[in-house]
């Protein structure tokens, strides 16, 4: 392998540091206690393991985790009653909604009733908005976590190509506003793109967000390109259940400069940068310095 391998898991763990020192000094010269609230409708087993994570995650970064358990024939008009007392409550400062919902939920409408300034998944539309329009504003997890590993590798981006193939709300979209923010020439792919392998060709970065199993081959990277690799597939391999993202790592890492493994890339770094939104949004509301570093 010619790459170098950006650790996400090693990244993440430094982010969860700087967090936690950020909260410990909020504590002892404020005497304030960062709060994450994380409402979960329903039993999908991978959300409730995601719910676990994100608590114990906060915990021990030394913030209050408030879990709201709700059942899956909860009414619409009884979620956004909590939303409203969260949105109310001064000691939560992050409000996240485990998406997703029960079909006869309306998304759109239960997110985009939280509180912007602690809408700390940055779904809400004014957070998408401000995002779109270069101002400070909550930036999705994900996206937020791919940049910090980009610009802790190049350090500056500006003027390089870049190449986010997937268009979603969650990933696609908010991580190229983040690459146009550092000024990069971003293309935006999706699966009307005509040509994709000659579009990633010319990219000094690629992100892919998709959901193919291996889909980007190597033979589709730039020489010395680096490669963000945000899917998480399972599939059978050799009898085994195995994760795999969206990039062919053993023939992309022969060709890229700089590669993210899945597991152990973007994946961890997702609820670092909740825990990072969360201090963030904590130190807004209380009109304290962001800690540096941890924001776009
Ligand atoms: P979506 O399904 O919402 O979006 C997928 C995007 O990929 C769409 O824009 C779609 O295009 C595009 N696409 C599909 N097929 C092709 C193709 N053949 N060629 C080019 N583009 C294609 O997925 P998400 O953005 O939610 O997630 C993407 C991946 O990232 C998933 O594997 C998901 O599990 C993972 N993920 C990982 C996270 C993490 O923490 N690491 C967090 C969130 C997601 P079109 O719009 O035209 O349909």
């Amino acid at each position: 392998m010619a790459a170098t391998l950006i650790d996400g898991k090693a990244f993440a763990a430094k982010v969860r540091g700087q967090v936690a020192e950020h909260v410990a000094r909020l504590k002892e010269q404020n005497g304030i206690t960062p709060g994450l609230a994380v409402v979960l409708v329903g039993e999908d087993p991978a959300s409730q393991v995601y719910v676990r994570s994100k608590g114990k995650q906060t915990v021990e970064v030394g913030m209050n985790s408030y879990e709201h358990k709700l059942e899956a024939d909860t009414s619409e008009a009884d979620l956004l009653a909590l939303i409203d007392q969260l949105n109310n409550d001064p000691s939560v400062h992050g409000i996240l909604v485990q998406l997703p919902l029960p079909k006869h939920l309306d998304e759109d409408l239960v997110i985009n009733s939280i509180a912007p300034e602690k809408d700390v998944d940055g779904f809400h539309i004014s957070n998408v908005g401000l995002l779109g329009t270069g101002q400070k504003s909550m930036v999705p997890c994900t996206p937020l976590g791919c940049l910090m590993m980009l610009r802790d590798h190049h350090g500056s981006l500006s003027g390089m190509d870049a190449v986010v193939i997937g268009r979603s709300n969650i990933v696609g979209k908010p991580m190229a506003q983040l690459l146009l923010g550092d000024s990069c020439t971003v293309t935006i792919a999706h699966s009307r793109t005509k040509d994709l392998p000659d579009v990633v060709r010319r990219a000094d970065i690629v992100v892919a967000a998709v959901g193919r199993p291996e889909m980007v081959p190597g033979d589709w990277i730039k020489d010395g390109a680096t490669v963000i690799d945000v899917g998480i597939n399972r599939i059978e391999r050799d009898g085994k259940n195995v994760l795999v993202g969206d990039v062919d790592f053993a023939s992309a890492a022969e060709r890229a400069g700089a590669i993210t493994p899945v597991p152990g890339g973007v994946g961890p770094m997702t609820i670092a940068c909740l825990l990072a939104n969360t201090v963030t949004a904590c130190c807004r509301a209380n009109n304290l310095a962001e800690p540096e570093g941890l924001t776009a």
